[in-house]
């Protein structure tokens, strides 16, 4: 019995459920009903059911596009996640990337379920049930997808925004004298996540975090249409791991300050490591700006710390004492 399957058999109480997957016609017929609505949008001209989804791209803008996979015991558990957060989190580790980028809606997403025989009709429908909660929420129309038959529950979403040539925000553009910030707090997630990978109970305070990321779109946008951020990345992989990207590929270096990391509070009192905290999953903006650009920050004042800034070359993290913290090799990988 998969764990999906235990969790549905206790909600389902007295009722008889069936664990009888709904056949691939019916889900699709269910998934066009489910997402109506949301495909009468004027941008897209042929949605679900045809052979190709079109769209209709707004007048002097570049799709952005983005995918990610979500796989049982590696993005997500669903013995600590409900179907509905599985959904949602499908979407929001997506919209993060678009928010790194400073994309625009409309937004339109492609869904990919990959499902073994044995999956519970209710589960997918509460997936889906989180999935339109948050097209709703973000503006994203379901422009299509597939179904395929697999050994494991997996959910692949493609995603694409709009980003105009000239403002989009990439990883390369940062130099040496800009500053470093990143959005609200690192470390909740990437713990919660270590705890489960290490077969614990993640603290809820934490799992909360891990189930329901929240990204930085309208920061994201502020940034790119105003001009303001040299460089920017979404934290997925750990803050180290990823200001790593952004020093590679702008071909420079960093410093950070470790007192200044805005560490998610509560964890802060547990007097963590680089490891704790560089792990991934935090989904916050990490963005680097030139300091004559400082000023145009004030309207996010309370959502963004400084954390350090952009050097030559070479990677350094400062403790309050002055003294350089090992963090390299710390972070996410995928192939790990
Ligand atoms: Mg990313």
């Amino acid at each position: 019995m998969t764990l999906f399957q235990e969790i549905f058999l206790v909600q389902a109480g007295v009722f008889r459920i069936t664990f009888t997957i709904m056949k691939e016609f019916e889900l699709i017929k269910y998934i066009r009903k489910t997402f109506e609505k949301n495909n009468r949008h004027n941008g897209l001209l042929v949605p679900i059911g045809d052979d190709c989804s079109v769209i209709l791209p707004p007048k002097g803008m570049a799709q952005a596009t983005t995918i990610d996979s979500l796989v049982e015991g590696n993005h997500f558990s669903s013995k600590y996640f409900t179907p509905r957060e599985i959904g949602r989190k499908a979407l929001r580790v997506n919209l993060s990337d678009l928010a790194s980028m400073g994309a625009r809606p409309p937004y339109y997403a492609w869904l990919v379920f990959a499902l073994p025989p044995s999956f519970p009709d209710a589960a997918i429908k509460g997936i889906l049930a989180g999935v339109k909660e948050d097209c709703e929420r973000y503006g994203i129309i379901l422009a299509g997808g597939n179904i395929t038959g697999s050994a494991e529950f997996q959910i692949h979403l493609a995603l694409s925004g709009w980003v105009q040539p000239r403002k989009m925000l990439t990883r390369g553009g940062a130099q040496a004298g800009d500053r470093i910030f990143v959005t609200g707090t690192i470390g909740a997630s990437t713990l919660a996540y270590q705890q489960f990978k290490a077969g614990q109970s993640p603290y809820r305070w934490l799992l909360k975090r891990w189930a329901n990321p929240e990204p930085k779109l309208e920061i994201g946008r502020f940034l790119a249409e105003n001009r303001i951020a040299t460089a920017c990345i979404d934290v997925s992989d750990g803050i180290f791991q990823d200001l790593g990207h952004i020093i590679k590929d702008s071909g420079t270096g960093a410093e950070l300050y470790w007192e200044k990391l805005p560490i998610f509070p509560r964890l802060k009192k547990l007097k963590p490591t680089p490891q704790m905290i560089g792990f991934g999953e935090d989904y916050e903006l990490l963005f680097t700006v030139n300091p004559r650009n400082i000023k145009k920050l004030k309207p996010l004042a309370d959502q963004i710390t400084e954390i350090g800034h952009i050097t030559k070359s070479g990677f350094r993290v400062y403790g309050a004492d002055g003294e350089e913290i090992n963090a390299t090799n710390v972070g996410f990988s995928h192939l790990a």
